[in-house]
């Protein structure tokens, strides 16, 4: 309630803000979190929590009245639609050259997202956190994240042969003749359950093609298990439809923090103060870096450095998709889970999911996302006239992406004898280059933190979240950003509380 005082204040409940919950509350300390989506956890007049990608509603865009789907157009006919404005699951957040697609609501990203969780190679590990010491991140904190986040692997035998991969083996075989690796992807989606789908034995989720507006059963999102495990010590509560607007020092010690109660339509119906001893900032890359430069430029938090808003980079996202032959269908019923990916990292800079298109019709399209090994950084600043934070992301750097990705999807439709799609993304537009899922940096780890996130110029401000990687993981980023921060909060509990 308003002018309460909680030792830790977590904003935030992504997987940054979802470990440092059950490590700090299973330490011993009281934990609030605030978020500013909702809770989700009540069924719509439809009888499901989520809406399904076939039918976007309210539930499914965060405060938009049309719907703005990462794949505009379909055989040459945009799909989006109109929608009442709703604080709904999936925010596609404009900035001038960029889209970023981002979770709204208790869970964060992993209400969302695709559940694909893979950890890094290795050998590719010094690339995404140069200051990290990888023997550790490889023998304790990427297994403690993997274990802590459900993640499971692909039955081959039964994705040999199951309808619903077909997509993903015409991926791989295509891959595969073009001399590429194709390597199988760990997910957090229950396999067992999705077999069970395949059977007609359970209500259809992953086969039913719910994705981006959430999953109504088989995948194992944070609430069902970080968030589960951390309300489970009785040491953790939660605000849904809370936004943090502000944390500045109090005169007591400790942090003010100022809050907006919203309604589901956006408007803010309250405000509140609350003081915390500690506040993690776990907003996502995109919220935290949105709070710190925002605060460092209006005076509530000045001392913070200048690597605040840098290093922010797209994990080189690019999307296409290739037009197989007649003989080559990828089937109408598609796992909306992917479960496989082709590296050509070392050779190209891109390694591509094999995606699904869940239309529940032949499409005859092969759908990927390419993960690419691009250069190019961006930063956040405050627009003081404005009252917002700008980043200054240039489309025109997408062509280094596109560049990588064509180190595949060129030589494959040479082999093929394929063609790209050009009816997805527009009228005659071949790559999805307006986007991405995967937003990382802004407050990079070593540089506006110290090596374990404690934010420089204050002690008891810490960022714990995508926003510490700088820029790339070179795949898809939550085990990766679950791994850091049990790293770091394991330090932290161990020498600062
Ligand atoms: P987030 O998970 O983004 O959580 C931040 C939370 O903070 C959000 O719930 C947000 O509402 C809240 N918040 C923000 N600002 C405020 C504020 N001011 N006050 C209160 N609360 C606030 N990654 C993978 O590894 N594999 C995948 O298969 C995959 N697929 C994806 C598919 C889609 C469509 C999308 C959008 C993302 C996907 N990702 C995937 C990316 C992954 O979901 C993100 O990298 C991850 O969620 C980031 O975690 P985080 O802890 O940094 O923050």
């Amino acid at each position: 309630g308003n002018g309460a005082h909680v030792p830790v204040l977590i904003i935030g409940t992504g997987y940054g803000g979802s470990v440092a919950a059950l490590r700090l509350a299973q330490a011993g300390v009281d934990v609030h979190m605030v978020e500013m989506g909702k809770s989700w956890d009540t069924p719509g007049s439809d009888g499901k929590i989520f809406a399904n990608t076939t039918s976007p509603d309210e539930r499914s865009f965060w405060l938009r009245t049309r719907t703005k789907q990462p794949l505009s157009n379909f055989l040459g006919f945009p799909i989006d639609k109109d929608v009442p404005r709703h604080t709904g699951i999936l925010d596609a957040e404009e900035f001038a050259g960029i889209t970023v697609y981002q979770g709204r609501g208790v869970g964060g990203g992993s209400l969302v997202n695709g559940g694909m969780a893979v950890t890094p190679l290795r050998s590719r590990f010094s690339g995404v956190l140069p200051s990290v010491n990888a023997d550790e991140m490889y023998d304790i904190y990427y297994p403690r994240a993997n274990s802590g986040l459900g993640v499971m692997e692909v039955d081959r035998a039964w994705f040999d042969t199951t309808d619903c991969y077909q997509y993903a083996r015409v991926g791989r075989k295509h891959a595969q003749r073009s001399g590429f690796e194709f390597v199988y992807v760990p997910n957090v989606y229950d396999f067992n359950y999705m077999k069970q789908e395949a059977a007609n034995a359970v209500p259809r989720s992953a086969l039913a093609g719910e994705i981006l507006y959430g999953n109504n059963y088989g995948k194992k999102s944070l609430q069902k298990t970080y968030l589960a495990q951390a309300k489970a010590t009785g040491r953790v509560s939660i605000s849904p439809l809370h936004r943090v607007t502000s944390v500045t020092p109090a005169s007591t010690g400790g942090y003010t923090v100022s809050i907006e109660q919203l309604d589901t339509t956006g408007a803010v119906t309250g405000t509140k103060t609350v003081t915390a001893d500690r506040v993690f900032f776990a907003a996502g890359s995109v919220g935290t870096s949105k709070l710190l430069v925002k605060l460092r430029a209006t005076g509530a938090l000045p001392n913070l450095n200048s690597e605040i808003g840098k290093g922010w980079g797209d994990n080189g996202n690019v999307m296409c998709g290739r037009a197989n032959h007649l003989w080559d269908p990828t089937g109408s019923l598609q796992s909306a889970i992917p479960t496989g990916g082709i590296d050509n990292w070392d050779a190209g800079g891109a390694f591509a999911e094999v995606a699904p298109l869940p239309t529940g019709i032949e499409t005859f399209a092969s759908f990927y996302l390419s993960i690419t090994n691009t250069p190019h950084r961006a930063e956040f600043s405050w627009n003081a006239g404005a009252g917002r934070v700008d980043l200054n992301w240039q489309t025109a750097w997408k062509q280094t992406s596109i560049d990588m990705a064509k180190t595949i999807f060129d030589k494959i439709n040479r082999k093929e004898g394929t063609i790209y799609r050009t009816d997805l993304f527009g009228t005659y537009k071949i790559w999805g280059d307006h986007l991405t899922y995967h937003p990382l940096g802004g407050a990079v780890l070593n540089k506006a933190t110290d090596n374990y996130g404690r934010l420089r110029g204050y002690s008891g401000l810490y960022a714990i979240d995508g926003s510490l990687i700088p820029g790339n993981t070179s795949v898809n980023p939550f085990v990766t950003i679950t791994a850091l921060a049990e790293r770091n909060i394991e330090k932290i509990i161990a020498t600062d509380l």
